[in-house]
């Protein structure tokens, strides 16, 4: 801790190590590498024991001497823990051992993970001073800041690509805030909003408050291990847009080593890393045995929550699913929809469709043998699936409408019992 009470000393560069304040700055001014947070780990160590976080409430801050926000967090303070559920029809329908989902479908308050990275953001936005916050979105970001700047009394401005999904749209709308739709690709949106931040001052969450934003993806790492009775998974399988989730649950990982909270590991955890065909530019590149990606220019799928042609964090993706020995794999629509349904009808998960994309590339990770047959995997599923219905209108049968009289219902019936 230093004399402001935090465990960060402030931001380094990635690439050349350089150290700046914790200020709202991203990119390191000699190479252009991202900057991160720098913490004191030893200070951390003898801050933090398996019985005191024990004794703290379910919540992502039980970590917060991780996190990098200075005094107690201000925004977001409920947000986390969710579920691990243990799958064990999924697992069968997989062909795998031992299955869990670390369940994001019901975060709070917007029923996606990144209620995780903007409680971070926001908190550390109005730590530095910050009136205005703002995103580029692919459609849950906007959602969470929204409903977080509304519950913190901050001003918000959300810009997206035109195109998203009716729930997406109204899930930032009806907080008040102020939704700016583009015509174009998420990474047009995205380059609109670091031209606004360096006018404007703002504080966007992925832009200039990125390094803080980024490190509230590591509490999903921490909370399924401590959900695993302080035990790591062998595998884990994260969907991937700009590629940040993942490289933070790698880690949260190690961080959790650093710490003394848990032993080194025999062999690291694999991390997977998984999308969508038809925006595939980090597994893409992965399985053509590069490290930097291709962008794409013209994203077409309908996981439009991962649809980041131009993924931030796509080489640092790359280089922690080679150092853990995982895999990437990319699905179709066809295989996404059916992964939202096979979750769906095995567990009681209504996933969006980047949990379809988790669940179909886990399947394919198993038949590759990429993940072990008898090892354990944990599967982040991001997103709930009421805010993409239009993914799985109209592929999911019809209700039979019938009057209400006990005959019709029975002819019902007997047509299902004659199917069987
Ligand atoms: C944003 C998002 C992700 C992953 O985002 P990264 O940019 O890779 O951190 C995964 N799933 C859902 C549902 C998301 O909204
Ligand atoms: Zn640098």
């Amino acid at each position: 801790m230093d004399k402001k009470g935090r465990f960060f000393s402030g931001l380094v560069c990635r690439e050349c190590g350089r150290k700046y304040p914790p200020a709202a700055i991203h990119v390191c001014e000699y190479d252009f590498g991202p900057l991160e947070v720098a913490y004191d780990y030893e200070k951390i160590a003898k801050a933090v024991s398996r019985e005191k976080l024990a004794a703290r409430p379910e919540t992502m801050w039980r970590f917060r001497e991780l996190l990098p926000v200075a005094g107690d967090p201000t925004v977001g303070e409920q947000v986390g823990y969710t579920p691990l559920v243990k799958c064990d029809r999924l697992a069968r329908a997989l062909g795998a051992k031992t299955v869990y989902v670390k369940n994001d479908t019901v975060n709070y308050p917007t029923l996606s993970f990144k209620d995780r990275v903007v409680s971070v953001a926001l908190s550390r936005a109005r730590e530095m001073g910050f009136h205005v916050v703002a995103c580029a979105s692919t459609g849950n970001l906007a959602n969470s800041v929204a409903a977080n700047a509304a519950a913190a009394g901050l001003k918000s401005y959300v810009l997206i690509p035109a195109d998203l999904e009716a729930g997406k749209v109204l899930g930032s709308l009806i907080f008040g805030t102020n939704v700016v739709a583009i015509t174009g690709a998420y990474d047009q949106v995205n380059r609109l909003c670091s031209e606004i931040a360096n006018k404007y001052g703002w504080g966007f969450v992925n832009v200039n408050l990125r390094p803080y934003y980024a490190e509230g993806s590591k509490s999903m790492g921490f909370e399924m291990v401590e959900q695993l009775g302080w035990r790591f998974p062998d595998n884990v399988v994260v969907p991937m847009a700009s590629g940040s989730l993942l490289t933070k649950i790698h880690k949260s990982f190690n961080e959790l080593v650093k710490v003394g909270l848990m032993k080194e590991p025999r062999a690291p955890v694999k991390i997977h890393g998984a999308q969508a065909s038809g925006c595939s530019p980090i597994s893409t590149a992965f399985k053509e045995g590069k490290d930097f990606y291709k962008p794409v220019q013209h994203p077409r799928t309908i996981a439009k929550s991962l649809a980041i042609g131009t993924p931030a964090d796509g080489y640092y993706a790359i280089q922690a699913v080679k150092q853990t020995d995982g895999g990437c794999e990319d699905v179709s629509d066809e295989e996404i929809v059916e992964g939202i349904r096979l979750l769906a009808s095995t567990e009681g998960i209504f996933s969006e469709t980047a949990g379809g994309v988790t669940v179909a590339c886990a399947k394919k990770l198993v038949q590759t043998g990429k993940i072990g047959k008898h090892e354990s995997v944990v599967l982040c599923i991001t997103g709930h699936g009421l805010k993409t219905q239009e993914a799985v209108t109209g592929k999911c049968g019809q209700p039979r409408t019938i009057s209400p009289k006990l005959s019709e219902f029975e002819k019902i019936y007997e047509e299902d019992f004659m199917n069987k």
